[in-house]
């Protein structure tokens, strides 16, 4: 198998800091491209991290104070930057088709922006997410076309749900969970390969 390549590196702490904000800005042009099926599973599995300074913009849109938000809607106080919301989300509602709404969408918490790409730009729950399912097969795509995996690689991926767990691991050492495909990493050379391909075909 060939080398892994830059591209798919665990970053260094210094360098994550460092591209942060790249990463941050390239994950919601990423997600732009697929599309959220309204499940609702991560509104009511997931718990939201909400960060203290995320607050108070929050609460001028609600219009209640902080101790009523504390009261109403959060879950556990981390620290006095961290809290979680309470979950269920006491934001999630259903429609009349019993798809998911978000009472906050407007101004919904950066962790809800950018699910199911994570803060730890990790990519969450494929199996219960299909849209990370969407943002996996979309990244292992790209992987097979970048790195000519073997024919036993290929087999593996396309014929065998079960076992492209074993592909993952076998193509992405460190970056993912050899019991399960969740928290893959997702570098912003990963990001800016998907919407260099998102762009390709837009033109073709
Ligand atoms: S679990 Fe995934 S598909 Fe379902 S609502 Fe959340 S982001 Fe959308
Ligand atoms: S704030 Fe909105 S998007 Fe975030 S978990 Fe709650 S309902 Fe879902």
């Amino acid at each position: 198998m060939k080398e892994i390549p830059e591209l798919f590196r665990k970053l260094t702490p210094e360098e994550e800091k460092r591209n942060l904000i790249e990463w941050l800005v390239l994950s919601k042009e990423v997600l732009k491209h697929f599309k959220c099926y309204r499940c609702g599973e991560c509104c009511s599995k997931a718990p939201v991290l909400l960060l203290k300074n995320e607050l108070n913009s929050i609460l001028d849109k609600l219009g209640i104070t902080e101790t009523e938000f504390i009261e109403k809607y959060v879950g556990k106080i981390v620290n006095s930057k961290l809290l979680y919301l309470k979950n269920p989300c006491p934001f999630l509602e259903r429609d009349d088709n019993g798809k998911a709404v978000c009472k906050i969408y407007d101004f919904r918490p950066l962790e809800c922006q950018l699910y199911p790409l994570g803060g730890t730009n990790t990519l969450y729950n494929t199996t219960s997410c299909k849209m990370a399912k969407d943002i996996f097969d979309e990244i292992m795509k790209l992987r097979l076309n970048l790195y000519e995996p073997t024919e036993e690689q290929k087999k593996m991926f396309l014929d065998k749900k079960d076992d492209q767990k074993k592909f993952i691991s076998s193509i992405l050492p460190g970056s993912a969970s050899k019991e399960k495909a969740t928290d893959i990493f997702i570098t912003t050379g990963i990001l800016v390969k998907l919407l260099d391909k998102f762009e390709g075909e837009k033109n073709e």
